[in-house]
Parts: structure tokens; C-alpha cells; sequence
């Protein structure tokens, strides 16, 4: 097992992206916080991955808050004996064009995605750097952090930013050992997803059907979807890798919409 005793938070972990990748690390030997605004389902989650609470554990985190990441990072180091590995993944999308944006939606986004992967980026450094024994940082990207598509103004605004986020962690946790790379899926559908595709139908006066096949999966080399699992395989990867030869990267994952 790749993981074996490594210690993951992975936020907005009770869904979709998130919560797979909880269940390929737990299957990986690692111990896994799922952090989630949803502490409800964050625990529901931790119990159906891990009956016996020695695995996993759900924390109540919002991760625009920086008292509450800073407590539930140093609580989950304190049950299980510091923290390895950090997935940044959270996010929620707003599709609107830009004229009808409103000022807080934006910020909303801009706050869960960069704040987000900032705050507990930053919680989880002091641990990593402090135990001595390297690290993993992956944040989730999207191919929005490549490419624009119109009505996500704020949504490929900061997955673009996380781009730069990682690899100014790559660089300055080289000397610790600590390494930072972005995942970059294509559609997946989560509820996330599921969500947009009638908001896109209606902006763009199209079927939802035609959404999927001509707006979301139209570039894809096969016309499929990325699934949870594609992602978790990519995460288990990145953040079992041993060295510093993979940090500053970003992987696409999406059936060939996007080639670098
Ligand atoms: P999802 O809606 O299924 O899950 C998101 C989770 O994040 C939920 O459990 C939600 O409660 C949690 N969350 C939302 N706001 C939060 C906050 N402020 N603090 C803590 N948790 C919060 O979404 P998903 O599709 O699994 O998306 C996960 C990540 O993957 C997001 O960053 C998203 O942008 C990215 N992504 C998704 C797709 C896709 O097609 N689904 C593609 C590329 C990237």
C-alpha cells in the first residue's frame, strides 16, 4: 500500500472528487480527516469508510474560515500523529456572464477556492515542516485552470491562480521535502456538475442534453466523462510520490480535452 501511515486531510471531502479520493487513500493504508462545511455528512462519511474511527474522522471546516481550519488542521494532527498529505479540493461553481456576476458571488468563489487552498495550505506547512519528514500538497485544479469557457469568470480565475500557488509551494517546501502539484480534471460528474448543467441550458438556450454533448464534452477525444475514479488514481500517485523530481506540476485529467 502506497500510503501506509500517512495522514491526509482532504477538504470537501463528503462529495463527488473528494470523497473518492478519501476511499482510494483509506484502501491505501493512509488515515484520512475528511473536512468538509458539511459536518453531518463529513462524519456519515468517516463512518461508512471507517466503522471503527481509527482511519478516518470527519471534521466541520470551512475553509474561508481561518480559525476553523487552523483548529481542524491541528486537531486531525493531534489524533493522528501530524499530517503527510494535504488535498485542497472544496469548491463550489457559479455560472453567470460577467455583467450579471454580482460582486459577492465572485468573491464567494474567489474566497472558497484561494482562501481555501491558502489557509489551509499554510495550517498544514507548519506541521509538515515541523515533523520533519516531507510531505504531499495537491490541489484541485480543473482544465479551467488552462482554458477559459464563457459564464465562469470567477471559477477559471481561480483555478488558474492555483496554478501559481502551487508552484510557489514547490519551491519554497523543497528544502523540507515537501512537494506541490495540481490535478487538473475534466467533467466529472458530481453534484457540482449535475447542478450547472441545467443553469448552462438555460443561459446558453440550449437542451441539457447539447450542454453535455456540444458545451462540456464536445473537445474530449472519446466524448466521456472523467469519473471520480480516474481522479482518486491520479491523487494516490502524486501524493505517493518520493521526491522532489514531481513537484510544481499540474496533471490534466480529461479525456484529452486538454493536451499540453
Ligand atoms: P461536490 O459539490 O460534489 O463536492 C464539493 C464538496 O465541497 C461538498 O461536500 C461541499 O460541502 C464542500 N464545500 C463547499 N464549500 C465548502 C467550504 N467553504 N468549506 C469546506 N467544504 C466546502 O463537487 P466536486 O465536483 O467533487 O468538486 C470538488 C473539486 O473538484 C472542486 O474544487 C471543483 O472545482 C473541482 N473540479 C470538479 C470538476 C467536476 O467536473 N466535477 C472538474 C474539475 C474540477
Amino acid at each position: 500500500m502506497s500510503l501506509s501511515n500517512k495522514v491526509a486531510v482532504i477538504t470537501g471531502a463528503a462529495s463527488g472528487i473528494g470523497k473518492d479520493i478519501a476511499r482510494a487513500f483509506i484502501a491505501q493504508g493512509a488515515k484520512v480527516a475528511i473536512a468538509d462545511l458539511n459536518i453531518e455528512a463529513a462524519n456519515a462519511t468517516a463512518r461508512e469508510f471507517d466503522p471503527t474511527g481509527q482511519l478516518a474522522m470527519g471534521v466541520g471546516m470551512n475553509v474561508m474560515d481561518e480559525a476553523q481550519v487552523d483548529t481542524g488542521i491541528d486537531l486531525v494532527a493531534s489524533k493522528f500523529g501530524g499530517i503527510d498529505i494535504l488535498i485542497s479540493n472544496a469548491g463550489i461553481q457559479i455560472v453567470n456572464p460577467i455583467e450579471a456576476f454580482s460582486f459577492a458571488d465572485w468573491k464567494k468563489l474567489l474566497a472558497i477556492h484561494l482562501d481555501g487552498a491558502f489557509l489551509t495550505t499554510r495550517a498544514s506547512l507548519k506541521h509538515m515542516y515541523k515533523q520533519g519528514r516531507g510531505g504531499s500538497i495537491i490541489y484541485m485544479g480543473s482544465v479551467h485552470s488552462k482554458l477559459a469557457s464563457v459564464l465562469k469568470a470567477p471559477y477559471v480565475t481561480a483555478k488558474h491562480g492555483l496554478e501559481g500557488l502551487a508552484r510557489v509551494v514547490a519551491k519554497e517546501g523543497a528544502k523540507h521535502g515537501v512537494r506541490s502539484n495540481v490535478i487538473c480534471p475534466g467533467f466529472v460528474r458530481t453534484p457540482l456538475v449535475d447542478k450547472q448543467i441545467p443553469e448552462q441550458a438555460k443561459e446558453l438556450g440550449m437542451s441539457e442534453e447539447d450542454v453535455i454533448k456540444k458545451v462540456m464534452l464536445k473537445d474530449t477525444v472519446d466524448g466521456e466523462f472523467t469519473t471520480v475514479d480516474d481522479v482518486a488514481r491520479t491523487a494516490v500517485f502524486l501524493a505517493g510520490f518520493p521526491t522532489n523530481a514531481l513537484t510544481g506540476q499540474s496533471i490534466v485529467v480529461s479525456h484529452g480535452w486538454f493536451m499540453q
